[in-house]
């Protein structure tokens, strides 16, 4: 490089790492929220009859990125959660699914169960007679801890540049939205479905902080006690006002599938559910996050805080009532109204100012199959399971000598294979794989299967899906044959019978598609539209403060994003 070259380089961009340091020091806090199945085109579909102050304020303010997807096949909770706090996929991260098989604890487990750390709350366990979250039903003991995570988050790595003086904070109504963000050194919280309460297990405190406690006395819940869910405006105003009844709806418990939706009486088994099944889990989700802010000072410390919220809402909604529906739009409003006073509140005790926001989502949604279906779309619920009869057994019975034994265990996206039985009787485990592998192959509605022998040995065809398979393989937890169904295919309950309004979990842009939003600090609006991945967002977080990225992030910083913040 010639003098002259040097000096023009030296002037341009000495003023911009001053200033970038200048900057970090008046970084108080990050403020980090996940939409739970917020796909990456429903708040411009639903801004017409939003507020100032939530999206309006992200859009108009903050840098937008419009084409986020990730790139992995299983969009599921826990794993999207997870490539958000580490910028890692699951074949790294190790979440491959909401659940997986333990071959040493030989059974299905829950992603963050971890029977070392009980919650610390008595009659807080989930009641599995009204729990309508499959995953979490299977897990074998209450205790909950992020040990499952095989890689550093973007917070572990923040208390390690600060020798653990930054405040790390997560909540969410799903205990997997909390844990995951929260990090290995953070503090997570979630709500109770059985005890109406905000609870956290041994592995973050002995005992609850007086706060909480008094939290939890309040009980905040039993405001909405014996009240409905209203619409939020008169039904001419919605885009779904005319279709609040659709046959393809899920009437929960007798929740209703119109308005308005009882929650009934507070002590009713279902009341607690049937208020995430509404803006109410969002609203005491933000009440939570108010008093963590208030009552651990966050943002007023001489180093920055991290505090993660992850809004369930949306997920439960569009599981029961799909995203296009009546539920889903004015869910929306109402999550606008979250964000706006979340956003006041924050601008009032830390200063907007001073707070870096980052709003993204674990995974987007698919529209329900009634729903496509009504406009002509082609959609189908089919069984996983349904190669498990006579033609395909015998088959296999023929080729092995055994054919049902060989399935150890089933949870979608995964079938897992009796390896004990397989080997005893002198078979060869890849040989297995592919037969059964090409019996569900020839469903009707299955794009791929793919097994774990054919992955390991990573000989297969550069191509969307393979590259989405091998992304979320992980030796020690992927099963033997992952499933992945055709575009708007999807599966439901093994006995055939639809279980749901809509159901995410594939490879589809529909389900991959996430917004990515910065906003605060001196950021400018902005819409990008240049294509990232979700996994962008916790080394940026990491260049932002200066501090080494996630142990296993393969996102890249989005300098765009780290120079807005730096400039006046
Ligand atoms: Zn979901």
């Amino acid at each position: 490089m010639k003098n002259n070259n040097f000096l023009v380089a030296l002037l341009l961009f000495v003023p911009i790492i001053l200033l970038a340091d200048t900057k970090v020091k008046e970084l108080k806090l990050i403020l980090q929220i996940t939409v739970d199945q917020l796909r990456g085109d429903l708040p411009d579909k639903y801004m017409k009859n939003m507020g100032e102050g939530g999206f309006r304020y992200l859009k108009e303010k903050g840098i937008w990125y419009k084409n986020a997807h990730y790139n992995y096949s299983n969009t599921e909770t826990v794993v999207g959660h997870t490539t958000l706090a580490t910028g890692a996929n699951p074949n790294i991260h190790g979440m491959v699914s909401n659940v997986w098989y333990d071959r040493e604890k030989k059974r299905l487990v829950y992603n963050i169960e971890d029977k070392d750390y009980h919650i610390l709350s008595k009659n807080a366990d989930i009641d599995d007679s009204t729990e309508v979250d499959a995953s979490q039903a299977l897990a074998g003991t209450d205790g909950r801890s992020p040990s499952n995570i095989m890689v550093s988050t973007f917070s572990d790595e923040l208390s390690l540049f600060t020798n653990s003086k930054s405040k790390i904070f997560s909540v969410s109504v799903k205990d997997r939205g909390a844990v995951t963000l929260g990090g290995h050194n953070g503090k997570a919280f979630w709500f109770s479905k059985t005890s109406g309460e905000f609870i956290t297990s041994s592995f973050y405190y002995d005992k609850y902080p007086i706060w909480v406690q008094k939290f939890n006395d309040k009980k905040l819940t039993h405001r909405y006690s014996n009240q409905p869910w209203v619409l939020m405006y008169d039904k001419s105003k919605y885009m779904f006002g005319d279709s609040d009844d659709n046959p393809w709806e899920e009437d929960y418990a007798h929740y209703g599938r119109v308005f308005p939706h009882k929650y009934g009486k507070h002590d009713n088994k279902y009341f607690n559910h049937f208020l995430t099944f509404s803006p109410a889990g969002d609203e005491l989700t933000l009440d939570f996050a108010k008093a963590i802010i208030k009552n651990e000072k966050m943002g007023q410390h001489d180093v920055t805080d991290y505090l993660a919220i992850s809004f369930s809402s949306t997920d439960y909604i569009g599981h029961i009532f799909g995203p296009s529906s009546l539920e889903a739009e004015d869910n929306m409003l109402r999550l606008d109204k979250t964000l706006a006073s979340l956003f006041k509140y924050v601008d009032e005790s830390v200063g907007l100012e001073n707070t870096l926001i980052v709003l993204s989502a674990d995974h987007g949604a698919p529209e329900a199959p009634g729903y496509l279906k009504k406009l002509g779309i082609q959609a189908k619920w089919i069984a996983p399971l349904a190669w498990n009869k006579k033609p395909s057994l015998l088959r296999l019975e023929k080729k092995f000598g055994v054919s049902q034994e060989l399935i150890q265990d089933f949870f979608p996206p995964y079938l897992y294979l009796n390896h004990k039985l397989i080997k005893k009787k002198g078979l060869n485990l890849a040989v297995v794989q592919k037969a059964v592998a090409k019996e569900i192959m020839d469903i009707d509605g299955i794009a791929l299967t793919v097994t774990s022998t054919e992955l390991s040995n990573n000989s297969l065809p550069n191509t969307y899906l393979y590259n989405a398979a091998l992304e979320n393989f992980n030796a020690k937890r992927s099963g033997d044959i992952l499933i992945l169904f055709e575009p708007h295919c999807f599966a439901n309950d093994m006995d055939g019978g639809a279980i749901m309004a809509s159901n995410h979990g594939g490879p589809w842009s529909y389900d991959t598609f996430v917004p990515v939003i910065f906003a605060g600090g001196h950021i400018k609006g902005k819409q990008i539209f240049t294509k990232i991945r979700p996994n962008d967002i916790a080394p940026t977080l990491s260049a932002i403060v200066n501090s080494k990225m996630p142990s296993g992030s393969s996102g890249k910083v989005l300098s765009y994003v780290v120079e807005s913040l730096s400039v006046e």
